[in-house]
């Protein structure tokens, strides 16, 4: 992966209503603090833009330094409802202050207030069931777990299989890595893995095939019968490139897995809490899923990760027998709480169908510009992915994508480091409650850095 330079460059100053830039980038005063974490740190934990957050408020980060950028990550698509809002540390004080900084699993107030409100945000509430954990990791575990538990015990050991997609993200543990497909980070993953098999996106660039039929000849060529599988898991829309699925081939894929009793999981870590334009992203396919994993956007802010699913799936462990030690801790659980009713007070999944739809056209018309180096551009809501290719190909281009980046973050516009499979992707996705004067700047930053660099 290519590094940021952490040598301090001259840059011309910015400064708007929403970006300040006054200082050499990166802040010269900053270093000591890089240098401290390359002598006592995990080196996995470097390769963002080195900024040293100080603050972070609404769509906004500032350093310590009288810099500030808008922010085009959500801190990795965690604040929905915005940084640092006023509700959601009200809402965290007021715990603090009561002296309730942990309950185990026995019960608080708001543990209660939070699984009837995610269990009222699913299309039937009465279906599911909420069980509250800490990552997005976790709650992939947890729903594969669930999947296999249920084929084994309606149909015995042989429907054990999960199914996912080539390039999906479900995180870093054992098993959501095993259902991961970005064959690069599963090199450690040696003599495992034989109930899990991936089959191709249908992402329209990268595959051009998007029917269904792809998927069972993918199950037929790998000798995959559906009385082999426990569970399907797919992002609702694929991070690597944000990559919705066709409508139909959603529909196809619910109908297949009912038919032959397979679960089906909607990873709905990222995509979750409006940053479609939906509150959840499967509700684009109409489908009613059997599990659905949040994480991330629920709180805006403190860890957590929820579970919904069906109630006959919920049931199979008795009490006592699926819970962690941080579930429904009262923090997580007030900020989740304060965080949703944002996002319902403020209509930000209105806010962000709406917008989505200025950045939808304003990335097409970039990439219109420079029809060799962006190879294709995927929006819906306040997120995008634009995948940068070598001229003429469709080849992964990581090292433009990683050029931009750094002529925005020299600009006053964050971004995470490039993402996608080989990196060549960046991810639009500002706070939810970005509104259309400052989404139209920062839209503009990255036209000029792109103009910058590519021209
Ligand atoms: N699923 C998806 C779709 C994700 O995007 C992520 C995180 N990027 C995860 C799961 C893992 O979540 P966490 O990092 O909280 O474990």
């Amino acid at each position: 992966m290519a590094k940021f330079s952490l040598i301090p460059e001259d840059v011309p100053p910015v400064r708007t209503r929403y970006r300040t830039i006054r200082t050499r980038l990166p802040v010269p005063e900053s270093l000591s603090i890089f240098a401290a974490l390359d002598d006592s740190e995990s080196p996995s934990m470097m390769g963002q833009p080195p900024i040293v957050w100080h603050r972070a408020e609404g769509f906004q980060v500032w350093d310590r330094w009288g810099n500030k950028w808008i922010d085009w990550t959500s801190g990795v698509i965690v604040a929905n409802a915005g940084h640092g809002r006023k509700e959601i540390r009200a809402a965290l004080r007021e715990i603090v202050d009561r002296s309730l900084l942990l309950s185990y699993c026995f019960v608080h107030e708001q543990r209660a207030e939070l699984t009837k409100l995610l269990q009222s945000l699913t299309p039937d509430p009465e279906y599911y069931r909420v069980f509250l954990l800490s990552t997005g990791s976790e709650g992939c575990e947890n729903a594969i777990k669930l999947a296999r538990t249920w084929g084994l015990a309606q149909h015995g050991p042989r429907k054990r299989m999960i199914i996912s997609f080539d390039n999906a993200f479900h995180g870093r543990t054992l098993g959501a890595q095993l259902a991961g497909g970005m064959q690069a980070q599963k090199k450690w993953i040696v003599g495992e893995g034989s109930t899990f098999a991936q089959v191709p996106c249908p992402d329209g660039y990268y595959c051009e095939d998007t029917s269904f039929d792809l998927f069972l000849r993918s199950l037929a060529e790998k000798r995959i019968e559906p009385e082999d599988i426990a569970g399907v898991i797919t992002e609702s829309f694929q991070g690597a490139g944000v990559n919705f699925l066709p409508v139909e081939y959603a529909r196809r894929l619910e109908a297949f897995c009912r038919e032959h009793d397979i679960i089906t999981i909607f990873d709905e870590v990222q995509a979750g809490f409006g940053r479609s334009g939906k509150m959840f992203a499967y509700e684009h396919y109409g489908v009613k899923p059997d599990i659905i994993v949040c994480g991330k956007g629920i709180t805006s802010s403190l860890p957590l990760a929820a579970v919904i699913g069906r109630k006959d799936l919920m049931a199979q462990y008795p009490p006592g027998s699926m819970t962690s030690t941080h579930s429904a801790s009262p923090l997580p659980v007030a900020a989740a709480l304060a965080s949703i009713k944002l996002i319902q007070a403020e209509n930000l999944v209105e806010n962000s169908r709406v917008l989505g739809e200025i950045v939808a056209a304003e990335l097409q018309r970039i990439r219109a510009k420079h029809p060799n180096a962006i190879g294709c551009v995927h929006a819906k809501g306040l997120v995008g992915g634009v995948l940068y290719a070598k001229p003429g190909t469709r080849l992964p281009d990581p090292e433009t994508a990683q050029k931009v980046t750094d002529a925005c973050y020299k600009k006053g516009l964050l971004l995470t480091a490039p993402v996608g499979t080989w990196g060549e992707v960046h991810k639009v996705a500002p706070p939810l409650m970005i509104h259309e004067k400052a989404l139209r700047e920062s839209l503009r930053v990255y036209d000029e850095a792109c103009d910058q660099v590519l021209n």
